[in-house]
């Protein structure tokens, strides 16, 4: 069996809030997603999809992806989709970077893989852990009363896991954190993601003005050595994200103790087989873990569920279902939320199936 055709397919998902807001006056209203499919000459196709978080997020932007898959498209013409460790090194031998552009590749052929072997790819994975994956809620950057205002509808919807969108005025911010954790009840848990927002000196400040409140801090500043800073003035829990994109910058992360908490997301480092290496990494080290991805629909839902729910259950900090956040669906299939809550599906592959009428005809196709 090998790679036929690619195709890419693009759908805009606008949010149920409208808006979602973040660090530095950052705002996405309709998130621009790439759909992909990868066709078999055994007439198996397997689906990926990238759905970057605007194009200031991280070194991602939404046609960036569809530009990337035709640079990279025709180096994979004719390969096994199922040797997904060769499939990789290829991928890398002709295009050097741009992991996001691979992740939907990558994605898509675990998919084949799964629907080859008639098994789950969470099975592919190691197995499924537990009952279900516990999901976080992101709470779009509002003043201080809107933001805690939300928490008692979230919970109502099943969730206990609660971050934060930061990274803006630290005083404000502070009022931000502790507004919010009022709101908290036992067993709830809160995140504050800064996503690169603030200066060193910012940081330090927030995380004295909070120190007696029970939160996460995440991704205070830009760069590693700020955040390490950081780190080791304060002993609150801490969680890396925008830094760890690479096996190589969490073994440094590791070795320094740099945070409690990595999250990984799966179109960052490139793909499933690379965030699970990072994933499988983090087991061993101690490392716990948030499983996501940038944004995304079904598709990017789909694969979360599945990279989660085979990670041992221990390890698993929290994951998202942004397929939740958005009003657009483009494949049965996907997990639905339930109680806060979600779990890989039991059918081969990714268990999803695109609703063509949804995907409407390819933007690109690679023979
Ligand atoms: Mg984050």
């Amino acid at each position: 069996m090998s790679i036929r055709a690619i195709r890419a397919y693009q759908v805009d998902l606008p949010l149920h809030e409208g808006s979602y807001k973040w660090s530095g006056g950052k705002s996405v209203s309709v998130f621009d997603s790439t759909i992909i499919e990868v066709e078999t000459t055994d007439g198996i196709s397997g689906w990926g999809e990238v759905c970057p978080l605007g194009p200031f997020y991280l070194p991602a932007y939404a046609a960036g992806v569809r530009a990337g898959l035709l640079e990279l498209g025709p180096h994979l013409i004719g390969y096994d989709p199922c040797e997904l460790g060769i499939l990789n090194d290829r991928m890398d031998a002709a295009l050097q970077g741009h992991p996001y552009v691979k992740s939907g590749i990558d994605m898509a052929c675990w998919d084949i893989l799964g629907k080859t072997a008639g098994l789950p790819v969470c099975t592919l994975l190691g197995g499924r852990s537990g009952e279900d994956v516990t999901l976080y809620r992101a709470i779009s950057q509002e003043s201080p009363e809107e933001m805690a205002g939300k928490v008692a509808g979230y919970r109502a919807e099943g969730y206990r896991r609660f971050q934060l969108k930061v990274g803006g005025d630290p005083d404000v911010d502070i009022a931000r954190i502790k507004a919010v954790a009022k709101e908290l009840q036992p067993g709830d848990r809160l995140v504050a993601d800064a996503n690169t927002g603030w200066t060193q000196h910012e940081a330090m400040r927030v995380v004295l003005a909070v120190k007696d409140v029970d939160v996460y801090i995440e991704q205070p500043c830009r760069s590693y050595e700020e955040c390490l800073s950081v780190r080791r003035h304060t002993n609150h829990p801490f969680i890396l994200d925008e830094n760890i994109h690479s096996l190589e910058m969490l073994l440094q992360a590791q070795r320094d103790l740099a945070m409690d908490v990595v999250n990984i997301k799966i179109s960052k480092l490139g793909g499933i087989t690379k965030a699970r290496q990072v994933r499988d990494l983090c087991v061993t080290l101690g490392i716990a873990l948030t499983i996501e991805d940038s944004w995304g629909g079904d598709i990017v839902t789909a694969a979360i569920a599945h990279l989660a729910h085979s990670c041992p259950e221990a390890s698993r900090f929290t994951s998202t279902d942004f397929n939740s956040y958005v009003t657009v669906s483009f494949a049965d299939g996907a997990p639905q939320r339930d109680n806060g809550k979600m779990r890989a599906s039991f059918g081969p592959g990714l268990g999803i199936k695109p609703k063509m009428d949804v995907l409407g005809d390819p933007v690109l196709e690679i023979k």
